[in-house]
């Protein structure tokens, strides 16, 4: 399942003394007999032996370090791969050096945070406290738009896991009211029917499992676009929203767009603000309306931030953007509070719920934080959801996933050859009981009751 080799420094850098770089797969000891030049033979060498040598560069036979080596084959390694320890003595440089070397090869890439951990578990080689704990490590370090999108990326996979069990006792149900009243004319329960709904769970669990497996936490951000007519104030708030939350954003792949884009965390909430024509000063989009690459941006927008001017009356332009923008996720910026208010507030009152509302005055930097409240509202209520926040890779969740989707596959294969229905339910039970736990959910021991609360046995 695991192709690929990955190295990192796994001593805390720069205490001076020992690093050792660790590097793990399959292809962990061919790697590093590329730079590593020594009387041993690492190739035909033992596992769990040590061998001195020196780390050179293959580019100019330059000798970066001097360094022992460990080997240990797989199984018998942390992670349960092949694994190659170098230990090297000199400081942080030569370190560095020693990985961008095996890291330039393009056979290793860098490990992310907590990888040899996730290999060693999903592997067999630690239980899940264990790898849990080194989770919650990574999670703890983890800055706070991290953790935010965590909370989300779970409140949707609790959903999902919710709606799977619910299905799952209604099934659970049938299966019920077929062992205690058969002669009830209940709609009769075949093999094929827990066949079809527990295959319909298991590739429902398959979906959630892929997505888990991707890893993928919040990537991008919101995508936020901020529209109005010229002069409102959206470079003003851009700009304002930039100095205070600037986020910093590193290499993330497939954001070359014709839009210039700024990352901020507002509430703990990553936001990619969308300049949407693509320079700051034009930023305008009714002034560019016809421009492609704005209006796509605009129906891409997770939200959009509709800014008027409260100076002035409305204008026909002003109308047509709250009519384009009435269904779509937004919250409207009352802006210029500070100088008289012409705007009739109630047009705008009658088309927007109130609670999308927020009056500032982006000069004086006032409302920012309620529009930040607002905001984190949304978030959390679901009004804004967003294509890039996916469920994120737990451990345990995979783990229960995986467990669950095993006893739905039981169940399966127990219709296929026979065994009694009463026998099979077990199977279904535990299905539902390893999703609860997955969801936090206590289990039940009145699973009885909870059925027939939730189901007329008259229909
Ligand atoms: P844009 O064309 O929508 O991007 O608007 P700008 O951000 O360029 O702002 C247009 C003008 O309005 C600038 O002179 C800003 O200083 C001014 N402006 C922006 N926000 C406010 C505000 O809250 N109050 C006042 N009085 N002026 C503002
Ligand atoms: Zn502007």
């Amino acid at each position: 399942m695991i192709q690929d080799t990955i190295a990192a420094i796994s001593t805390a850098v720069g205490e001076g003394g020992i690093a050792v770089i660790r590097v793990s797969g399959p292809d962990a000891i061919t790697e590093c007999a590329k730079c590593f030049r020594s009387k041993s033979n690492i190739f035909a060498a033992d596992s769990h032996t040590v061998h001195y040598g020196h780390i050179v560069d293959p580019a100019n036979g330059e000798t970066v370090e001097e360094i022992l080596l460990t080997i240990m084959r797989g199984p018998r390694s942390f992670t349960a791969e092949d694994v190659v320890e170098l230990s090297t003595h000199g400081g942080v440089v030569a370190v560095k050096r020693v990985l961008e070397l095996m890291l330039r090869s393009g056979g290793v890439r860098l490990a992310e945070p907590g990888e040899f951990t996730k290999r060693a578990f999903l592997n067999g080689r630690i239980d899940l406290m264990q790898a849990e704990a080194v989770i919650d490590l990574i999670r703890s370090k983890s800055d706070r738009a991290f953790s935010v999108a965590m909370k989300q990326a779970e409140g949707m996979l609790s959903k999902k896991v919710k709606a799977l069990r619910h299905n799952l006792i209604e099934l659970l149900a049938h299966i019920e009211v077929n062992i205690d009243y058969p002669e009830h004319d209940v709609e009769s329960m075949t093999s094929a029917y827990i066949r079809e709904r527990c295959g319909e769970a298991c590739a429902e669990i398959d979906r959630l499992l892929k997505t888990a497996s991707e890893g993928k936490i919040l990537r991008e951000g919101i995508m936020t676009a901020i529209v109005g007519r010229p002069n409102v104030g959206k470079s003003s708030l851009l700009n304002a929203l930039v100095q205070e939350n600037k986020a910093i954003v590193t290499d993330i792949p497939g954001t070359t767009r014709d839009v210039i884009e700024e990352y901020v965390t507002l509430g703990g909430i990553p936001l990619r603000l969308l300049d949407t024509a693509g320079i700051r000063e034009t930023a305008d989009v009714v002034e560019r309306i016809g421009v492609e690459r704005s209006r796509s941006a605009l129906e891409e927008a997770d939200l959009i931030l509709f800014v008027l001017n409260v100076n002035e009356p409305l204008h026909p332009d002003d109308r047509l953007l709250m009519e384009q923008l009435s269904n779509r996720p937004v919250i409207v910026l009352l802006n210029k509070t500070d100088l008289p208010v012409v705007m009739d507030t109630a047009e705008v009152e009658s088309i927007f719920p109130a609670d999308a509302i927020v009056r500032l005055s982006v000069l004086h930097e006032q409302g920012l934080e309620a529009l930040e409240e607002v905001i984190k509202r949304m978030f959390f209520g679901g009004e804004i959801e967003s294509a890039d926040l996916t469920y994120v890779s737990n451990v345990r969740h995979i783990t229960l996933l995986g467990h669950a989707r095993q006893s739905l596959v039981d169940a399966i294969d127990a219709t296929e050859n026979g065994i009694p229905i009463d026998i099979v339910q077990i199977d279904v039970r535990t299905a539902w009981e390893q999703l609860g736990e997955l969801i936090g959910d206590s289990v039940s021991d009145s699973l009885i009751d909870q059925i027939f609360s939730q189901f007329c046995l008259g229909k």
